[in-house]
């Protein structure tokens, strides 16, 4: 199989889970236990927090381990919130936040909280000046991914954390998309908290972290004594131990960023020469190294689905699927993309485990399959 959806997650490095399954079997010990197992997973976990600190430019005690994104957005979300003087009770989200995020933000709003969203502009970039219009001093909160899932395009997360310092508002930062992929230093990010998922980055699913600056006032959501009182529950210690293996295999994140870009662009550039009808979002902005989000003419994202998957490629329409249908991307509509283009929308994500074999095989397999797909329906077209 050829993998091109690193973006929905990666496989695990062999790495991450040589470095977990001791812990699986011997370390399973409860670390909050004051007999020996107890102290030694202790020690585990306070080895891991160290390491998750060091490769991500932090403090140890900035570490709150989360079972994986979606919960560390709405823990700072909420608990920055819960601690804000009541005067602040405005929210401002981006309109392509990911769509668990964007349905906590709506879920704030049917409890009362006045929420803002900050629109995108056609090339998937951040309507600055909208942004700052939405960012005054009635505002708690503002919410920013730092790079988009879906076209890859990097947020203005300086411009951002500018506004919102000069609002005296708090920033959250879901950088689960770009952390591993770009370089990432916490105490010099201009965010008050971040969050991050171990997944999107060689390690296990259901293990994240939210980064919490020292000193923020915060309100924790899921009472116990653990991370400081800041997140109840026993801790995933191997989750946690995976998390901090795949960071450490990060290595040189600049060059790793440059080889995956190298293919992007050979992939990209060789298939808008043999379908020239081919187009690529957020293709001239700031990006991803590794996210192609393009459409084949109007040829459903279905239809190439069911191609690639006879390629043996797996990879992503832009649709969110329920039971009825498929519904355009979210992203995409609010960058301004009609429903039949959105409905044509296909991710192709490169990660660590992408070669240049496999773009090969990609731009001399695929053409031939679209192509006449490609000419059928520009005849049928009304
Ligand atoms: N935020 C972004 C930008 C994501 O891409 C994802 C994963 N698709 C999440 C949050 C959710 O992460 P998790 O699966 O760890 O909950």
């Amino acid at each position: 199989m050829i993998y091109l959806d690193h973006n929905a997650t990666t496989p695990p490095a062999p790495a991450v889970i040589a470095a977990m399954l001791p812990v699986l079997s011997s370390l399973w010990a409860n670390s909050s236990s004051q007999h020996g197992p107890g102290q030694e997973a202790k020690r585990a976990l306070a080895a891991a927090r160290a390491t998750v600190a060091r490769v991500l430019g932090c403090k140890p005690v900035e570490v709150i381990f989360t079972s994986g994104a979606t919960e560390a957005n709405h823990l700072a979300v909420r608990g920055l919130l819960a601690a804000t003087p009541p005067e602040r009770r405005r929210v401002v989200f981006s309109s392509i936040e990911h769509a668990g995020h964007l349905r906590l933000a709506r879920a704030l709003a049917d409890g009362g909280i006045q929420v803002g969203l900050m629109p995108v502009q056609g090339d998937g970039t951040l309507d600055l000046r909208a942004a700052a219009a939405l960012i005054g001093p009635d505002v708690a909160l503002v919410s920013l991914m730092a790079a988009n899932n879906e076209t890859g395009a990097l947020m203005p997360v300086n411009e951002v954390a500018a506004l919102t310092q000069a609002a005296g508002a708090r920033l959250h930062v879901d950088a689960t998309q770009f952390i591993g992929k770009q370089s990432f230093v916490f105490s010099t990010c201009g965010a008050d908290a971040v969050s991050l998922s171990a997944h999107k980055l060689q390690g296990p699913k259901g293990v994240g972290a939210l980064l919490l600056r020292q000193g923020v006032e915060f309100a924790p959501q899921t009472l116990g004594s653990q991370e400081r009182g800041r997140r109840g529950g026993t801790e995933n210690l191997a989750g946690i131990v995976g998390l901090a293996a795949a960071l450490e295999l990060l290595g040189d994140v600049a060059m790793e960023a440059a080889r995956v870009a190298t293919l992007r662009d050979a992939l990209e550039s060789g298939l808008t020469r043999a379908l020239p009808d081919t187009y690529v979002w957020s293709q001239d902005v700031p990006r991803l190294p590794g996210t192609s989000y393009l459409r084949f003419g109007q040829l459903s994202a279905d239809v190439v689905l069911q191609r690639l998957e006879r390629l043996g490629v797996a990879a992503s329409s832009g649709a969110a699927c329920s039971s009825g249908g498929s519904e355009p991307s979210h992203v995409l509509t609010a960058m301004g993309v009609s429903a039949t283009e959105a409905l044509a929308a296909v991710r192709l994500s490169l990660g660590p485990s992408s070669t240049l074999d496999d773009v090969t095989y990609l731009i001399h397999a695929l053409p031939p399959l679209l192509a006449p797909l490609l000419r059928e329906k520009m005849l049928t077209a009304p």
